[in-house]
């Protein structure tokens, strides 16, 4: 995996910076009798992101001390 994912990312509310809980797309090997790991997760700063920490929800963009 990358471990650049989460660079410039920053809770706003509590300042945690990882990890991160993010809704993202991903593409599964799908078998008759279960599913596979998910490969080429994808996610942009749209999509939506929580801090496991405090619970604030906002999307990824949001979280983006940079921003
Ligand atoms: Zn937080």
């Amino acid at each position: 995996m990358n471990e650049n994912c989460l660079e410039g990312m920053l809770c706003p509310v509590c300042g945690n910076q990882e990890p991160f809980e993010i809704s993202g797309s991903s593409w599964f090997l799908v078998f008759q009798d279960g599913v596979d790991e998910p490969s080429e997760v994808e996610w942009d700063d749209s999509s939506p992101c929580r801090c496991p920490a405090c619970g604030h929800t906002a999307t990824v963009g949001y979280f983006m001390s940079d921003a």
